[in-house]
């Protein structure tokens, strides 16, 4: 599943390349993946690309907005005559002939480049919504980690009476958005805490760490193009990322804790896997 560090270099990629296109239409392959009249988007030039937590904003004139959530295997790749960029959850669409088979939706622009929105199990969307309903759903949403807004105090507030394990706490959306499974692991292990702890026994100097970690590991994850597991697709210029090759517990069970040298171990929480070292994380 694309997390944010994935989504914002998707962002990062097609901002610059998309500010200023102009679309000529949109081709709906799958019902389920699109909401909308797109017919109201012809001829509109693009504004700008952004997100919010791991919903990507594609901004046009007269106000209107295409929103994206990858979700479990979404993807969004450009095609030009040059290049192939973008990013998303990594399968064989990256390399081969495009539209594919999970092609769901073909954004055509005026200068004959293309968006494709593919998307294997048909769980992630595209919108098309005004700037208010934007606004809306934006304000909606908790923010991201990496958000100014979000500091140890503001995490004490949300966390002091919870008995729920910290790594549960950690990627509630309702508290926080952002920390996916692979940067909440790295984060507690980075911060030297059990994932299980209760979040009301974490003291304020124990959060602030923790805090610290979890910016930390989603910042370096952005840096290196987010985490790209299978190791067929590793090496596409434009598509994959490059976090797994530092992770420090996620994915690693059965070897060497970059603190202490002791064995990384995997639970279950909350459905997910967990890594986390036994010796150093307390
Ligand atoms: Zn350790």
């Amino acid at each position: 599943m694309p997390e944010l560090p994935e989504v914002e270099t998707i962002v990062r990629k097609l901002q610059p390349i998309l500010t200023g296109k102009i679309l000529e239409s949109i081709a709906i392959l799958h019902p389920k993946s699109f909401q909308g009249e797109p017919t109201l988007l012809s001829n509109l030039k693009i504004l700008q690309v952004t997100r919010r937590a791991k919903i990507i904003r594609v901004q046009f004139e007269n106000s209107l907005n295409l929103i994206l959530h990858l979700k479990m295997t979404g993807q969004a790749i450009y095609v030009d005559q040059q290049r192939r960029l973008g990013g998303g959850h990594p399968t064989s669409d990256w390399i081969t002939q495009l539209p594919g088979k999970h092609t769901r939706v073909i954004l055509t622009f005026l200068d004959g480049s293309h968006l494709y929105f593919n998307d294997q199990r048909l769980f992630g969307w595209m919108k098309l919504v005004t700037d208010e309903e934007v606004e809306k759903l934006f304000s909606a949403l908790a923010p991201d980690v990496i958000d100014d807004q979000v500091t140890p105090d503001f995490l004490a507030n949300k966390i002091k009476n919870r008995t729920q394990a910290i790594k549960v706490l950690m990627m509630d959306t309702a508290i926080m958005s952002g920390l996916g499974n692979i940067y909440a692991c790295d984060a507690l292990n980075q911060a030297r805490l059990h994932p299980e702890r209760p979040g009301k026994s974490l003291t304020g100097a124990e959060i602030a760490v923790l805090l610290e970690a979890s910016k930390d590991v989603l910042n370096r994850g952005v840096e290196l193009g987010g985490t790209t597991f299978d190791g067929k697709y590793v090496d596409i210029d434009g598509l994959a990322g490059e976090y797994q090759t530092v992770a420090r517990v996620y994915g690693r069970a059965g070897k060497a804790c970059h603190n202490c040298g002791a064995t990384i171990v995997k639970i279950k929480q909350g459905g997910r896997g967990t890594y986390y070292c036994p010796t150093c994380q307390v």
